[in-house]
C-alpha cells in the first residue's frame, strides 16, 4: 500500500496516496477536518515491489476513516478494499448497483487467487526453512468486504460523512463505472470535488458516453491516455473480420485473450455485429472462463444501463441470444473438450495478457499451428507472455513447456476502455469555468503531455499530483 505516512495537514486536503505518476494502487485520502473518506483502495499490479506495496501499513489510523467510496470495481481501484476490512475498517463502502455485482464476482475471484499464490510460495519457503507468507487477503475477507457494500444509484445524493455528500455520474468505462462528484463543507467553506474515476472510451459498444459536469471548484482527473489517441473502433472491427475470414479459409481456431469484465462483453456484442453481417465465419464461439461469464450475466442484469442504440439491437435477448454461435464453457471438463477442436472455432478466454487461466491451455494446443490465429485486444503488461507474443517471440513458456509460435498474431489497437487525449480534453472542455485540475492514473510522460494540452489549449491550470502529497481544498 501507499508508501507516504500522512501528518496531519493543516487546512481541509485530499491526498493522493497511489495512481500517482503511475496508472494502479488508485487510493486518495480526502480530509475536511469534520470528516475522512478514502476515495478508492486499489490494488498496486505489476512492477518487483507491487506485493509488497499492497502488505504496507496504511498510511492513516483505519478508526479514523467514515467511509469509503470507489468509482468502479477494477481491481487496481477497489481491490484492497478485502485487505482494509480484514485490518479493522467497518464502515460503508459506497458504490453503484452494478459495481455492486461486479465486485461479487471479482473480490471473491481476487482472493481466490491470493490465497493459491500464498500456498504455491509458501511450498518453496517451507522447504527453504523460510517463514511461510499469509495471502494478503482471503475468501472470508472479500465476503465480509461485500457486505459493508452500499449501492447509490446514478444521479442520487447521498450523504456519506458529516458534511461529505456523493453524486455519481456514469463513466462509461466499464458496467457500473462512475464519476465521483463529492460537495465538501469545511472550515474554509466549500468545495465541489469532481474525481473523473477512470473515463471510457466514447467509442466503446453497449456502455454510454462518460457524462460531462459543469460545475467544478477542484477536478481530480485520470489521464491514462493523456498523451496520444487510439485507432478507431470501426477500423478495428474490420481487422477482426478480416482476422476471422484468413482463420476460416485456413482452417485454424481464432484464440482471444481478453479480460473478463468489459473486453470480453465487448467482444462478444462485436461478434454478434459480424454474426448479422455474414462475416463470423465461424460457428462456435466459445467463452471458456466462469468469470467472464458470470461477468456477461451482470451485464445482461443491467442492460437499462447500456447506450440506447446497442440496447435496442440486443431487443431483449441479452449478449447470448444476440450471438447464437456462443457456447459457455464453465466446467473444466467443458473446457478441455474444446482442446480437441483444432480448427474453425473461435475462443475467447482469459487471463487477457495470457499469464494465468484457462487461455493458456489453448495456446498451448494452437500456438505451434501454422494455421491458427491469436488475436491480442487488450494492454499487455511487460513480462507477460501476451507481451512476448505482441512482441514477436517465436517460442513462449506455457504451463512448465516451451512452445512454438507458428499462429499469427494479430494486435488490435482500438478496444480500449479508457478515453483517448481527445476525449479527455473534450470532457474537461465542458467546466464551465477552469478550477485547477490535479492528474492522477497516467504514467509521467502521459499525465505531464495532458496538462500540457489543458493548459495551452483550454486554459486550465494542471498539474500531475504527487503521491503523499496533499493539495488544499
Ligand atoms: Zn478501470
Amino acid at each position: 500500500m501507499p508508501t507516504h505516512r500522512i501528518r496531519k495537514p493543516r487546512h481541509p486536503s485530499i491526498t493522493p496516496l497511489g495512481a500517482a505518476g503511475e496508472v494502479t494502487g488508485s487510493c486518495h485520502l480526502v480530509d475536511t477536518g469534520e470528516a475522512r473518506i478514502l476515495l478508492e483502495c486499489g490494488l498496486f499490479q505489476g512492477g518487483r515491489n507491487a506485493d509488497a506495496r499492497n502488505r504496507r501499513r496504511w498510511p492513516f489510523r483505519l478508526d479514523q476513516i467514515d467511509a469509503v467510496v470507489l468509482s468502479h470495481a477494477h481491481l487496481d481501484h477497489s481491490g484492497l478494499v478485502p485487505r482494509l476490512v480484514r485490518d479493522g475498517y467497518q464502515g460503508p463502502v459506497y458504490v453503484t448497483p452494478a459495481t455492486r455485482d461486479l465486485l461479487d464476482i471479482m473480490w471473491q475471484d481476487a482472493a481466490h487467487l491470493q490465497e493459491r499464490d500464498a500456498q504455491w510460495e509458501n511450498k518453496w519457503r517451507l522447504r527453504a526453512g523460510k517463514q511461510p507468507v499469509e495471502p494478503i487477503y482471503g475468501i472470508d475477507d472479500a465476503r465480509a468486504a461485500l457486505s459493508c457494500l452500499e449501492a447509490v444509484d446514478y444521479h442520487a445524493e447521498m450523504t456519506v460523512a458529516p458534511g461529505i455528500s456523493l453524486r455519481f455520474l456514469d463513466a462509461g468505462h466499464i458496467l457500473g463505472s462512475a464519476i465521483v462528484c463529492l460537495h465538501l463543507e469545511h472550515s474554509r467553506g466549500r468545495t465541489r470535488l469532481v474525481f473523473s474515476g477512470d473515463l471510457g472510451n466514447s467509442e466503446t459498444v453497449l456502455l454510454r458516453d462518460p457524462e460531462t459536469v459543469a460545475e467544478a471548484d477542484l477536478v481530480l482527473m485520470e489521464s491514462t491516455y493523456g498523451d496520444r489517441n487510439h485507432r478507431g473502433l470501426d477500423e478495428t472491427r474490420e481487422e477482426l473480420a478480416r482476422v476471422l475470414a484468413e482463420a476460416h479459409a485456413g482452417g485454424g481456431n481464432v484464440l482471444i485473450p481478453a479480460f473478463a469484465v468489459g473486453r470480453t462483453q465487448e467482444l462478444l456484442y462485436t461478434l454478434g455485429q459480424l454474426e448479422r453481417q455474414g462475416r463470423l465465419p465461424q460457428a462456435q464461439v466459445f467463452l471458456d472462463s466462469p468469470m467472464a461469464i458470470a461477468a456477461t450475466r451482470a451485464y445482461e442484469r443491467h442492460v437499462n444501463l447500456f447506450n440506447h442504440a446497442d440496447r435496442a439491437e440486443l431487443a431483449g435477448g441479452g449478449l447470448q441470444g444476440w450471438l447464437p454461435a456462443l457456447r459457455l464453457s464453465e466446467s473444466t471438463e467443458d473446457s478441455m473438450a474444446i482442446n480437441r477442436i483444432s480448427g474453425g472455432a473461435v475462443i475467447i478466454a482469459g487471463s487477457g495478457m495470457c499469464s494465468g487461466g484457462r487461455i493458456r491451455h489453448h495456446l498451448k494446443y494452437n500456438l505451434w499451428r501454422r494455421e491458427a490465429h491469436v488475436v491480442i485486444c487488450g494492454f499487455q503488461a511487460a513480462r507477460t507472455p501476451g507481451r512476448a507474443l505482441v512482441d514477436g517471440a517465436r517460442r513462449i513458456r506455457l504451463l512448465g513447456a516451451e512452445v512454438a509460435v507458428h499462429a499469427t498474431v494479430h494486435t488490435l489497437g482500438g478496444f480500449s476502455a479508457h478515453a483517448g487525449q481527445d476525449q479527455l480534453l473534450a470532457w474537461a472542455h465542458a467546466f464551465r469555468t477552469r478550477p485547477p485540475v490535479w492528474l492522477v492514473h497516467g504514467e509521467p510522460a502521459s499525465s505531464e503531455a495532458l496538462a500540457g494540452c489543458l493548459h495551452d489549449r483550454l486554459g486550465f491550470r494542471a498539474r500531475p499530483a504527487a503521491a503523499g502529497k496533499a493539495i488544499d481544498l
